[in-house]
C-alpha cells in the first residue's frame, strides 16, 4: 500500500477539512480529521502534516497546494514520521519481548509507562536498547526502574505452557501478540488518571496480522496504539520494556540452569543443540518440554547428538 505525506499550512488543513467533510471518519486524538474518500484514507494532524494512505493516495495528496512532500511511496511501515507529532516526548506505554528467538528459556514481555516528566533523566541514565547492554547492565538497570516506581507489568510464559499453546496451532507471532496485549492491559489497570498519550508496540509482524491475532481471541486494539519497528531505540518507554522483559528472561535462564545442573545457553546455536541432547539423555523428555520450546529445529538437530 503506497503512501505520501504532505507537509500544508493550518489554512489549508481547515479547506481540506471542509472538502472531505462527507466523508469524515473518526478521528485518532491527536488528528484534526480523518477521512475515508474511496480507497484513500487522510489523516491531517495540528502539525501540518497530512497523510494520505491507500491506492490513490498520491493523486488525492496532489490536489493540495503542499509546502513538501515526503516519503513518497513507501510501503506503509510504522515509522517515526507515522506516530503522532511529539509522540515519543510525550507520556506513552511502550512494549517488547526477550527470548522469542532463544531455544531454551520462556518468553517474557513488559510494558512501560514513562511520564514525560521522566524522560530526559532516563535517557541520561542510559536507558537505552538492552540488545546494546550487557546483562549486568540490564539487570541493573532493570533494578533502578523498579526503585523509581515506574509503572510497568510483565508477563512470563513458561515453556510448558508455550510447547501447549504451539500444539494447540497457536504461533509464535499470536503468542506474542497475546502477551503483548495482555502487559497493555495490565498497566493501563495500574496508571488510570495518569496522561497518557497512546501505546507504542515494538513491531514484530505486521500490524493488521497482529490485530488479526488478537481479534481471533476477540480483543481488540487499544485507542491509540502505534506500531514501529526498533522502536526500542527511538521510545525510552520501549527501550525500558526491553530492559525489563530481557532482565527477567535472563534472570529464568539462570533459574533453569540450577534447576538442569548445567549452564543452559541463550539463542538456537550448535550448543544449544548439544545442550539440548545432554538433556535429553539424562532426563525424561517431560524435562526438555518444561525448559526449551520445542517446535524450533534445534529439537531434531539435538538427536544427531544422541
Ligand atoms: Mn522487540
Amino acid at each position: 500500500m503506497s503512501h505520501t505525506v504532505v507537509i500544508v499550512s493550518v489554512d489549508t488543513i481547515e479547506k481540506m477539512k471542509k472538502h472531505y467533510q462527507s466523508f469524515l471518519v473518526n478521528a485518532p486524538t491527536h488528528a484534526v480529521f480523518m477521512a475515508k474518500k474511496g480507497n484513500v484514507t487522510i489523516t491531517a494532524y495540528r502539525s501540518g502534516k497530512v497523510l494520505f494512505q491507500g491506492g490513490g493516495a498520491e493523486n488525492e495528496a496532489s490536489l493540495w497546494n503542499a509546502d513538501k512532500v515526503i516519503d513518497k511511496k513507501k510501503n506503509i511501515k510504522a515509522s517515526p514520521s507515522l506516530l503522532p507529532s511529539g509522540f515519543l516526548q510525550s507520556s506513552h506505554i511502550g512494549t517488547d519481548e526477550a527470548g522469542t528467538g532463544d531455544y531454551f528459556g520462556p518468553i517474557t514481555v513488559a510494558a512501560v509507562y514513562i511520564e514525560q516528566e521522566s524522560i530526559s533523566s532516563l535517557k541520561q541514565m542510559g536507558i537505552t536498547d538492552s540488545k546494546v547492554l550487557k546483562d549486568k547492565q540490564i539487570a541493573e538497570f532493570a533494578k533502578e526502574i523498579v526503585s523509581r516506581k515506574i509503572p510497568y507489568s510483565l508477563f512470563t510464559l513458561e515453556n510448558k505452557k508455550y510447547n501447549q499453546l504451539q500444539r494447540n496451532g497457536w504461533n509464535q507471532g499470536k503468542i506474542k501478540a497475546m502477551l503483548h496485549h495482555h502487559a497493555i492491559e495490565k498497566l493501563l489497570t495500574k496508571i488510570i488518571g495518569m496522561p497518557l498519550e497512546g501505546i507504542l508496540i515494538d513491531q514484530f509482524c505486521e500490524p493488521a496480522v497482529y490485530k488479526r491475532y488478537i481479534g481471533s481471541e476477540s480483543l481488540k486494539l487499544h485507542n491509540n496504539t502505534f506500531f514501529m519497528t526498533k522502536a526500542e531505540s527511538h521510545s525510552i518507554a520501549v527501550a525500558a520494556a526491553s530492559i525489563i522483559a530481557r532482565a527477567k528472561f535472563v534472570r529464568e535462564m539462570d533459574v533453569l540452569s540450577q534447576k538442569i545442573g548445567i549452564t543452559i545457553p541463550k539463542g538456537a546455536s550448535r550448543k544449544v543443540d548439544e545442550t539440548a541432547a545432554y538433556i535429553m539423555k539424562k532426563y525424561d523428555d517431560e524435562v526438555l518440554a518444561s525448559v526449551a520450546k520445542l517446535h524450533f529445529g534445534n529439537t531434531e538437530k539435538a538427536k544427531k547428538y544422541m
